[in-house]
């Protein structure tokens, strides 16, 4: 980050850059935090920190992409047509979906975006063939797009702004010693925040994230111009909420975000009503954004498990299991959401309050 190598401990660097130039946005902090933690490490599954959706069951990337091979075939079997997904992990989602489309002629060029050259090296190995890119910018425009992306938002860097006693202030990074603790920025931000929350009790905190707000303005954009479909998943609530968000996992336990900058995954929930506003002022339909459990019963999973389950009977507890851990309201079934997009005339898709 500052000709450092980008090897050194990253707590040391944000410690002596903090010194240097005084306070850092957490944007900063996170953005740098991740791009640390993700580029050397494969952070999924069991062994891992955390675990996704994909990574629990196999129904879950088939699924998405009989979603998606649906919405291709109602639209007329348009060739070429791309499978495009942000942020992939292990590639479980994109193998799994690509072998459901198969089976109804949906084979798809298949453009992956990711940061991570550990992360490309284990996709490789799942989707042989496709095509990787550091950010959309590079990814084709020339043909209709339908693209996925699961527990990407949440991973870019945010911004959180606090009402203090003398208005609202960024919510920055400095030091008190060697630790890192939240101090108010010295700009006063009132004219950041939206009129109804201007006047909100001291100690209200607001997010946002400016990355993820562009990823789904490029994104809109794209379906408009190209045509296609995109569901995005993720946590987080269908409607703005105060409240810090953030939170840093290791090895599957909540730890504080700033004990190990760059070891431990900084995420953040996903605001869906500010994402959903920013798609609509790109021309692009609003399928609606709803929770995981109901969008996975709608598209059948239950049967899917039952039909699984019916197959190989030594696995039907471990499919019962994995089922409820996506659907269940206690699980990832409520606090997960779906926000669907569509172009203009392209359908409706399964699932979604549109129907
Ligand atoms: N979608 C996968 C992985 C989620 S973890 C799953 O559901 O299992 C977040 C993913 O986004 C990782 O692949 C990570 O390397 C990637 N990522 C995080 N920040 C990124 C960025 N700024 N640009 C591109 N990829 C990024």
């Amino acid at each position: 980050m500052n000709g450092d190598g980008g090897d050194g401990d990253l707590g040391a660097i944000f410690r002596r850059l903090i010194r240097t130039t005084g306070s850092i946005s957490l944007s900063q902090f996170m953005g740098e935090s991740n791009a640390r933690y993700y580029a050397h490490r494969d952070p999924l599954g069991a062994a891992g920190d955390f675990v996704t959706a994909p990574e629990v069951s196999q129904m879950f990337g088939e699924l998405i992409g009989l979603w998606l091979a649906d919405m291709w075939i109602r639209v007329g079997r348009e060739e070429p047509v791309l499978y495009v997904e942000l942020g992939p992990g292990r590639g479980t989602l994109a193998k799994d979906a690509l072998r459901a489309g198969k089976r109804y002629g949906f084979a798809p060029e298949v453009h992956l975006v990711e940061a991570s050259t550990a992360l490309r090296q284990v996709q490789e190995e799942a989707v042989p063939g496709a095509t990787w890119h550091t950010d959309l910018s590079t990814v084709p425009q020339d043909c209709p797009m339908l693209l996925v992306a699961n527990e990407f938002l949440d991973a870019l860097p945010i911004r959180q702004l606090v009402r203090t006693a003398e208005g609202w202030r960024e919510r920055m990074v400095g030091l008190d010693g060697d630790a890192f603790v939240f101090i108010a920025g010295r700009q006063p931000m009132d004219a950041a925040v939206p009129a109804e929350w201007r006047d909100a009790a001291q100690g209200t905190l607001l997010e946002t994230n400016p990355g993820a707000a562009a990823v789904v303005y490029e994104v809109a954009g794209r379906l408009a111009e190209q045509g296609g479909a995109a569901l995005i998943i993720d946590y987080g609530a269908a409607e703005l909420r105060a409240g810090s968000t953030l939170q840093a996992v290791r090895a599957h336990t909540k730890v504080d975000p700033f004990a190990a900058p760059g070891e431990a995954d900084l995420t953040a929930h996903v605001d869906f009503a500010t994402l959903a506003r920013i798609a609509q002022s790109r021309e692009v339909r609003h399928l609606g954004t709803v929770t995981q459990g109901n969008w996975l019963r709608a598209l059948g999973i239950e049967m899917r498990a039952q039909s699984l389950a019916a197959r190989a009977p030594h696995y039907a507890e471990d499919i019962a299991i994995a089922t409820r851990r996506l659907v269940a309201d206690e699980q990832m079934g409520q606090l997960f959401k779906v926000m669907g997009l569509a172009a203009p005339g392209w359908p409706d898709g399964t699932g979604f309050d549109a129907n």
